[in-house]
């Protein structure tokens, strides 16, 4: 493969002009295709005729997936540590030799789920009702610290949830829980559980 460099040419489709182009390689920022940030210095093909970014060479996708990757945020909470424990005994159920880091995994997957869900508010709500009412807080109750680093579209999932249960960070982190306690442990389906040992395969 030939390495290229700033000012080398080549030819691509450019939709805008609708024809194939002669192109110039520079180097540009490159907006993620959700919106949500930029990968820096990106070199990528420029349409000589219209200056549109209209390809990205095959040398270039490591730095994009790099700084996609450094496109996290954190959600934090200092939840009771029954929340912490049933969260860790559903990951040991589904994979028994799956790492605690597989608690952001499952937690991942319930939330995308709720936020495709334009029922998943009612549910939630039901499901914090019910985790209050199964682990009651007394004064000085323990608590532990959940930090999750995930992609920021992730951080749109949970924000949505927020806003649909009108729950912040920690009394949502509580409702999930609860609901993966229902599902994982309490009534497994075969099916979930399935897809679930499937992600802790390819997780690992
Ligand atoms: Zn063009």
């Amino acid at each position: 493969m030939k390495i290229l460099h700033e000012g080398d040419h080549s030819k691509a489709f450019c939709h805008d002009c609708g024809d194939v182009v002669q192109t110039t390689f520079m180097r540009r920022d490159m907006p993620f295709s959700d919106g949500k940030g930029v990968a820096p210095n990106i070199l990528v093909g420029v349409c000589d005729r219209c200056h549109r970014t209209v390809s990205l060479p095959a040398q270039s996708t490591p730095a994009v997936a790099k700084a996609r990757k450094a496109a996290t945020q954190a959600i934090e909470a200092k939840l009771p540590a029954i929340y912490i424990d049933v969260l860790d005994h559903a990951v040991h159920h589904i994979d028994s030799q799956a790492s605690t880091d597989f608690r952001r995994a499952l937690l991942t997957y319930f939330v995308h789920k709720a936020a495709l869900d334009s029922h998943s508010g009612a549910l939630l709500r039901a499901s914090h009702r019910k985790a209050i009412e199964r682990f009651p807080e007394e004064r000085g109750v323990a608590r532990r610290r959940l930090s999750l680093r995930v992609p920021t579209r992730v951080i749109d999932d949970f924000r949505k949830l927020e806003a649909s249960t009108e729950l912040n960070t920690t009394e949502l982190l509580k409702s999930v829980v609860f609901l993966i306690q229902t599902r994982v442990l309490e009534e497994p389906r075969p099916r979930l559980i399935g897809e679930l040992r499937a992600l802790s395969a390819i997780w690992a």
